[in-house]
């Protein structure tokens, strides 16, 4: 057996049914959707098709959705275009990605306050904690749906219940669209954002799905495409692979997730048996069964990293390696794992395509692994 590739939160290979529904639109109907001649007009149908069925699937209008080059993209968008003039209040989980988090700080940079709320060991937030948190001039709040690290669900739903209205409510929902219900209507957010090669669909794409009427600020300026609010000619292409993967996704949802959790369950308790001592870092049940952050104490995430890929496993450092040190994830950080769990956390990620089989062999190959490097004293 070949290597194995447990890193599906990093990306996802893209399913050839999608592949086969966005060759057209490369090769055959390439005229600008700008354009209002006939080449145009076809183009311009099947992305306002893409954009439909996108809306859709969930719960937004049309006009609600953003096409951008993908989730990074979208949530600097969203941050910088709603959070409006300094001085203004923004509220936030430490736990975002980078993509979030770093937005975030330069906002403050620029003379925003920055407030975060706590979080529990598994890192999810407590609805209860943002009332208390809230200022006059708090204009926006941030918090992720699945986080990246742990697949701990944040409970978004009730945070924008309490929030009522008083601020805009951004959610980064890259981790959670096609692996749990995600609609704009129903979770009460302003905006949320998504990447389509999480969930088998193309990179290069992602939109923002922001409710009508928010006061979102472009973050670029030329065309007139999208409003305004993102101009640049749009990927058709990409869209319809976006729209094709979506459905597909969504479809399908129980029966990925019921497989998955499967599979995480099965590798889980062999790497206990067979790899002991180990940690895990996020919650035991309750999150997205697609991730999985487990910590070898003893030894270092970047030899593991380097040696599972050795042996053949692609999976992820639930830390930062740089320069021969392992910088703790600030996710990790803020869930208070302590720090022989931190640094030693590897994440690994399932996708409905990996084989029991596969799984099975991957888990042998880490277990094989960390008792080598113990033996050899880490
Ligand atoms: N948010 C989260 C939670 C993510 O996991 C990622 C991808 N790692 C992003 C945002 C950014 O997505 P992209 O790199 O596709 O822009």
């Amino acid at each position: 057996m070949g290597p194995i590739y447990l890193d599906n939160n990093a990306t996802t290979p893209v399913l050839p049914a999608v592949w086969d529904a966005m060759r057209p639109f490369l090769a055959d109907v390439y005229g600008n959707p700008a354009s209002s001649h006939h080449f145009g007009r076809k183009a311009r149908r099947a992305l306002e098709d893409a954009r439909e069925r996108t809306a859709a699937l969930l719960g937004a209008r049309p006009d609600e959705v953003i096409f951008t080059s993908g989730a990074t993209e979208a949530n600097n968008l969203a941050l910088f275009g709603l959070a409006g003039d300094p001085p203004a209040h923004l509220l936030a989980s430490p736990v975002e990605h980078p993509s979030v988090a770093e937005p975030l700080r330069q906002l403050a940079e620029a003379g925003f306050r920055v407030d975060y709320l706590p979080v529990d060991s598994t890192g999810a937030v407590d609805p209860d904690d943002l009332p208390g948190r809230l200022r006059p001039d708090t204009r926006l709040v941030c918090v992720m749906l699945v986080n990246h690290e742990t697949g701990t669900i944040e409970p978004v739903r009730d945070l924008a219940r309490r929030l009522e209205g008083r601020a805009a409510f951004h959610c980064d929902a890259t981790q959670a669209v096609g692996k749990v219900p995600v609609r704009l209507d129903d979770l009460g957010v302003t905006s949320l954002s998504f990447s389509a090669h999480k969930f088998h669909g193309p990179k290069g794409i992602g939109a923002l799905v922001v409710r009508r009427g928010a006061p979102l600020r472009p973050r670029t300026w030329g065309g007139h495409q999208q409003q305004g609010r993102r101009p640049g000619t749009e990927p058709v292409a990409l869209a319809v692979g976006l729209a094709v993967a979506l459905e597909r996704a969504v479809e399908e949802m129980d029966r990925r997730c019921a497989l998955i959790r499967e599979l995480r369950t099965h590798f889980l308790s062999h790497i206990r048996a067979a790899a002991a001592p180990v940690a895990l870092n996020g919650p035991e049940e309750g999150g997205v069964p697609h991730t999985l952050n487990l910590a070898f104490p003893g030894l270092r995430a970047d030899a593991l990293l380097m040696n599972f890929d050795l042996a053949g496993v692609a999976c992820s450092t639930g830390a930062t390696c740089s320069s021969g040190s392992v910088l703790p994830s600030p996710v990790l950080r803020a869930m208070g794992v302590p720090d022989d769990r931190l640094t030693s956390a590897m994440r690994f990620s399932f996708s409905p395509l990996l084989t029991p089989a596969e799984v099975d062999e991957a888990a042998r190959r880490v277990a094989e692994v960390v008792t080598r490097l113990r033996r050899a004293g880490g």
